[in-house]
């Protein structure tokens, strides 16, 4: 794996579906595109936010995979499901706090973003981060985001009370260290929360 890193930027995204097309073109989806692209708030605003798999130092989907179906690569990408073990049950795409799995019905599997590996472990950009034209989507190194980017990087998040690291990055706001959500008031709480449960329409407006 090289040195360069997977940064999001919510406030960069156009909404183009630029990396929604390239993540279908790459040849380990069969031709199925991995990532998310959501609305923020769409009753009030056009803004859109990509959604990759986060990568998460302990991913929950593979701990929850009854079938031992998801692995992670020593340089810590989580990979998509293995075919052969797979049993379809959905516990990964229930218990991702980033709603990345989707299960695929026609091939009865789970299938997620895997940063592209036969591509990211050699250095080379993710599908969608080639594309992406404003720079939402970003595999760069640390060094080159802090010197033209005007937020800092996170990779730390705390559902409920569970503490969650990932190898992605997000863009956010300077004072920001940690981007906690609050399970308890996205379930009792009526929209607009539960549009934009990691409220990155706060983040927009602090960016
Ligand atoms: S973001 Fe979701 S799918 Fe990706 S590693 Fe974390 S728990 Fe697994
Ligand atoms: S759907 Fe597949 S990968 Fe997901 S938990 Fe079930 S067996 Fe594991």
């Amino acid at each position: 794996m090289s040195e360069r890193a997977f940064f999001i930027d919510y406030s960069r995204c156009i909404g183009c579906e630029a990396c929604v097309q390239a993540c279908g073109e790459c040849d380990t989806h069969r031709g199925v595109s991995m990532i998310h692209l959501e609305t923020i708030r769409r009753s009030e605003s056009v803004q859109t936010a990509p959604q990759v798999c986060m990568h998460c130092e302990d991913p929950i989907c593979a701990r929850v995979c009854p079938a031992d179906a998801i692995k992670k690569t020593p340089d810590g990408v989580v990979q998509s499901s293995l075919k052969p073990r797979c049993i379809g049950c959905s516990n990964c795409v229930v218990s991702c706090p980033f709603g990345v799995p989707k299960y695929e019905a026609e091939i009865d599997q789970m299938m997620k973003c895997d940063m592209c590996y036969d591509r990211s472990s050699v250095g080379k950009k993710p599908m969608c981060a080639t594309v992406c034209p404003s720079g939402a989507l970003t595999f760069a190194t640390m060094e080159e985001i802090q010197r033209t980017r005007r937020g800092i990087p996170i990779n730390s998040w705390k559902f409920g009370k569970e503490e969650v690291k990932t190898k992605v990055f997000v863009m956010v706001p300077r004072k920001i260290e940690r981007v906690d959500i609050d399970l308890v008031q996205i379930t009792s709480t009526p929209s607009p929360l539960q549009d934009d449960p990691y409220d990155v329409a706060l983040m927009l407006e602090e960016s």
